[in-house]
């Protein structure tokens, strides 16, 4: 029984009270993973996002691939079987690496028992090139880390690197890069996982083909991402990051689209990168995800802000190596030529690969130095097609946002281009050649949290009166009905998938897709 298999952790009312799988002997060697100790639950039952919170019955600290897989059988072959979720960094919100009354694997104290550089390694294949091979539960800092070592790197990236690899896999993984090089999912050559029956399987193109599309933007469904394997190039040594103001949404939009239409993987006229945001007076000018702008321009940007209610700001960077400062300067000139942004509001930045691409960690530092990181955050991710963002300019920056007057957190606006997308893959876009994503992150206390909550909800509905065909990013949806909808085509696959791989629904059950529980 599964009081077995967790007696030796402590005879709590907890303990038990948990359910009763069949071990068939394999609980003795991982039964001291399991804790229940009030701190180890805390931690468990606490997103990024700190609004909802789940206690798991335990949380178990594998020191192995081979005890997860124990772990899963256990619950599988039991009559009861308990749920499992997985907490890679615990940095989604609304509790989806949470499993109330389950078991919840902590990927973090794996981590920590792998940090000898066992779990990256770096290898050349004569058909696929340079790869580095990386356990799921690392974070995306210690992967670039490792294959800059090399003088390699993974060409897609989130823009925060502290989330771990089966965490960003597992939704989509995306980025100013996306329009060019794909999101993370589409960078990956092979994988490892163990599914909901705790079988072992590797998969790939070549093998195993179904589980490898299902687990890719997957929402940990389908099995625990045990490794990756991870497309690399050269990595650059530099990059040259431009941004620049807009008042007008539409000539902003139109400038965004003609810049990723340029995009071929050796293009060299491409740029590397491109993101947007939006600028208004809730918000500092410089926030958490980078401080670009000069101090002794905050006032002239402020009053333009005041003028127009809300600046669109473009944000582009282009990677240079050997060739001189001069060049890349050049390069970048005409590849904004004819750009219809303000005249005299162009900022640039020439900085280190790795001081762009871990951007966004000294705004988190500081946040957490004065004990702002660990707010609420209510954050709102989605996907617009190209066609519909003007409405959506219309009646949700222009309107909602404006009324309500409450939006703290960056607001992101940027295109990526769907043919750099697998379709086959489980992750969700919408059908146009061309779409936004648009990213509400909202920091928010935590007593009014709900304000940020209704005027989610409130986007959400404009949406669906206005006909905009949105699908959620990292998305939260509570019904069976609304996972079919965001499913869309892809629901059938998705559901036959599960039954597949985790015929007895003990993954990842904090998604809310399929467990009964919530
Ligand atoms: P967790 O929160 O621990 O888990 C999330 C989900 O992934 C769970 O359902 C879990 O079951 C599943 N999962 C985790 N590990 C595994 C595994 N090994 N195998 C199978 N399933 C697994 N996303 C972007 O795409 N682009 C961004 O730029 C970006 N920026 C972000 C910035 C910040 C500050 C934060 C907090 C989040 C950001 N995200 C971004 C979202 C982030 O990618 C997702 O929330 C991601 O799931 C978090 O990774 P994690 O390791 O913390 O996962």
């Amino acid at each position: 029984t599964i009081t077995r298999l967790i007696s030796t952790v402590g005879e709590t009312e907890l303990w038990k009270t948990l359910p009763t799988p069949e071990i068939g002997g394999s609980g003795d060697k991982i039964s001291h993973k399991f804790h229940n100790d009030p701190e180890t639950i805390q931690m468990a039952s606490r997103d990024y996002g700190n609004m909802v919170h789940e206690f798991p019955r335990a949380v178990f600290g594998p020191s192995s691939i081979q005890d997860i897989v124990l772990l899963i059988k256990s619950s599988y072959n039991s009559d009861v079987p308990f749920n499992i979720g997985v907490r890679g960094h615990g940095h989604s919100t609304s509790g989806r690496a949470m499993a109330r009354d389950g078991v919840v694997v902590d990927m973090a104290s794996f981590r920590k028992q792998r940090n000898n550089g066992a779990a990256i390694s770096v290898s050349k294949d004569p058909l696929i090139g340079y790869y580095a091979d990386v356990g799921g539960e690392q974070l995306w800092i210690d992967v670039l880390q490792a294959t800059l070592q090399h003088g390699l790197a993974p060409l897609s990236w989130t823009d925060y690197l502290y989330l771990t690899v089966g965490g960003t896999l597992s939704n989509s993984g995306i980025s100013g890069q996306t329009f060019r090089y794909g999101p993370q999912i589409t960078n990956v050559h092979e994988m490892d996982l163990i599914t909901g029956k705790g079988e072992f399987v590797t998969c790939s193109s070549q093998k195993n083909l179904e589980l490898f599309h299902a687990a890719l933007g997957g929402l940990g469904q389908f099995g625990v991402i045990a490794r990756a394997r991870i497309a690399l190039e050269p990595a650059p040594k530099r990059v040259k990051w431009v941004r620049v103001l807009y008042s007008d949404f539409s000539a902003f939009t139109k400038d965004q689209e003609r810049l990723i239409s340029i995009n071929g993987r050796k293009q060299k006229t491409a740029l590397d990168f491109l993101e947007g945001v939006l600028l208004m007076h809730q918000g500092p000018i410089n926030n958490w995800r980078s401080s670009f702008f000069p101090l002794s321009d905050h006032r002239r940007i402020a009053s333009l802000i005041a003028k127009h209610n809300i600046l669109y700001c473009l944000e582009v960077a282009k990677y240079y190596d050997d060739q001189s400062e001069k060049n890349v300067n050049k390069e970048i000139q005409v590849m904004l030529q004819g750009l219809a942004y303000i005249p005299g509001f162009y900022y640039e930045k020439n900085v280190s690969y790795i001081e762009f691409l871990n951007r966004v960690r000294s705004g988190e530092l500081k946040l957490k130095s004065q004990g702002l990181w660990d707010v609420p955050h209510p954050w709102l991710n989605l996907f617009i097609p190209k066609s519909q963002i003007l409405d959506f300019n219309s009646g949700v920056f222009k309107d909602i946002i404006l009324k309500r007057n409450i939006t703290t957190g960056p607001v992101l606006v940027y295109p990526m281009n769907r043919n750099k997308w697998d379709d086959r893959m489980s992750a969700c876009i919408p059908e146009e050649d061309v779409f936004y994503t648009i990213g509400f992150l909202h920091s928010s206390g935590f007593d009014n949290w709900k304000e940020y909550d209704a005027q989610n909800r409130e986007i959400l509905e404009f949406c669906s009166n206005a006909g905009i065909k949105v699908k959620q990013y990292l998305p939260n949806h509570s019904t069976q009905e609304d996972w079919a909808n965001h499913f869309g085509s892809k629901w059938r696959s998705f559901l036959e998938r599960k039954h597949k791989f985790d015929p007895k629904m003990i993954l990842s059950p904090g998604q809310k897709i399929f467990d009964t529980n919530y």
